[in-house]
């Protein structure tokens, strides 16, 4: 279920979508939240300069890993503008956070590269949940996909 402070969360990370997008790299941005509500970090793609690794939700993971205890960890909440990438999704699994919650989901953005014909990622586009076992996923949030799509849209040059 999605709160109107899931919502509040979500609509910075398309926020920071934007910025990535206006950095030059690819619009996705991400949140880590703990269970008092606190931002913890937040970062957005910084694929730009070539390290194609360089997720929002992988560098949360490994923030999270370096400040973080386990037992908080699985408490934290991660916050994305688009569904976790199986690299993503394995960062997430393996430092042990909790709840994820996105804006818009892998299968989607399958769906818009299929329209603008734009070809595939070499990474496959999985559901979290074939990439990691035991986690809580909730999503998408249509009026915000709608903004992501048009952040994607905007860097293939369709807008
Ligand atoms: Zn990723």
């Amino acid at each position: 279920m999605i709160t109107d402070l899931d919502l509040k969360y979500l609509q910075r990370c398309v926020d920071l979508a934007q910025v990535a997008l206006e950095n030059g790299d690819e619009p996705f941005g991400s949140l880590l939240v703990a269970p008092n509500g606190d931002i913890l970090a937040e970062d957005y793609n910084h694929v730009s300069g070539g390290d194609h690794t360089q997720h929002p939700e992988f560098a949360l993971a490994r923030w999270a890993a370096n400040h973080m205890l386990p037992e908080e960890r699985i408490k934290a909440t991660v916050y994305t503008s688009g569904e976790h990438c199986p690299m993503c999704a394995a960062a997430h699994g393996w430092v042990g956070l909790g709840r994820i919650v996105y804006a818009s989901f892998s299968a989607q953005l399958v769906q818009w590269f299929n329209e603008m014909d734009v070809a595939p990622t070499r990474v496959r586009n999985l559901p979290i949940e074939e990439a990691i076992r035991d986690v809580v996923v909730d999503g998408p949030v249509p009026e915000l996909a709608e903004q992501v799509r048009v952040l994607h849209r905007k860097m293939h040059g369709r807008l």
